[in-house]
């Protein structure tokens, strides 16, 4: 395995890889890896010849007041996790190899990024977009590997990819949950352990809103309320929102129909928390 932190090396690396006519699979992340990025990882090595992983804390994404400073770094261990599951190159730049002084082009798209987390955290859908697509010349992947965790930004990345004409596959993959079904994330970590304890609920009141759409609620003011309701019994659990929307442009649905997701934000003090479910009826 080896591993890049300059955009020359990396280049002379994919080239002769492309010119061998083998297939790469790219998955993006910001390291602190757990098995949710694994996953990611072993399927992309399943399905292509050559497995990039890049790690990279991207300031454009994070707003100000957020944990940009604050978020888990571990090269180290995260070069032993990516070696473990086949990586054949890790890409881990500095900030200023991705965005050198004078840095001036970003990449938006509308109306997707202005709801769920897009409202709470303006600019952050922007630094992501603008981000991946780097990564996309950068790497030019066959397939690049994202989590179902996160709803919103793979519905994102699929409208910049076909807008823009990219030449590549998304692949989503499932959420990857510990034992009591809080979904992994490398923020879990900033979790006391009575807040580690409540975080179970966010997992807990999708499958209840599930479970109340099984058996026939379609109005998704009430299933909403339930959720809320749900959150506030938790101790320390602050709810930021709680939104049911159409899988194709994310607008609130007005009843339960078709496939919806159902997302939700949660903060533990300062810790940030994000979960989802879609439903089918
Ligand atoms: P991050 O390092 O948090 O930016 O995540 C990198 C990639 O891993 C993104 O595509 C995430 O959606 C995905 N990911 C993060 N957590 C999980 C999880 N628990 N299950 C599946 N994918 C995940």
């Amino acid at each position: 395995m080896q591993i890049v932190q300059d955009i020359a090396t990396l280049r002379d690396i994919i080239g002769e890889v492309k010119k061998k006519g083998l297939s790469i699979g790219l998955v993006p992340t910001m390291g602190f890896l757990h098995e949710g990025h694994l996953s990611l990882m072993r399927a992309a090595k399943a399905e292509n010849d050559f497995l990039v992983v890049s790690i990279f804390v991207n300031p454009l994404q994070f707003g100000q007041g957020e944990d940009y400073e604050e978020y888990p770094r571990d090269l180290a261990r995260d070069q032993e996790l990516a070696a473990a599951v086949g990586c054949d190159l890790i890409f881990a730049p500095p900030v200023k190899e991705m965005y050198p002084r004078g840095y001036a082009t970003f990449v938006e798209v509308e109306r997707l990024t202005t709801v769920l987390c897009g409202s709470s955290r303006p600019g952050h859908f922007r630094g992501v977009t603008t981000v991946v697509a780097k990564l996309f010349n950068l790497v030019s992947p066959t397939h690049a590997y994202f989590g179902q965790k996160d709803a919103q930004q793979a519905f994102v990345l699929q409208k910049m990819v076909e807008d823009l004409n990219m030449n590549l596959e998304l692949v989503i993959r499932p959420t990857v949950r510990e034992a009591d079904g809080l979904a992994m994330s490398s923020r879990n970590k900033y979790l006391t352990s009575a807040q580690r304890k409540e975080a179970t609920v966010l997992f807990k009141s999708l499958n209840k809103a599930a479970g109340e759409i099984e058996k026939g609620e379609r109005d998704p003011e009430k299933l909403k309320e339930k959720i809320a309701q749900e959150i506030s019994a938790a101790r320390g659990a602050r709810l930021e929102y709680i939104e049911i929307v159409d899988t194709s442009e994310l607008r609130p649905v007005s009843t339960v129909a078709g496939s919806c997701l159902i997302a939700i934000a949660v903060k533990f003090d300062q810790t940030r928390l994000i979960d989802n479910i879609v439903v089918g009826v």
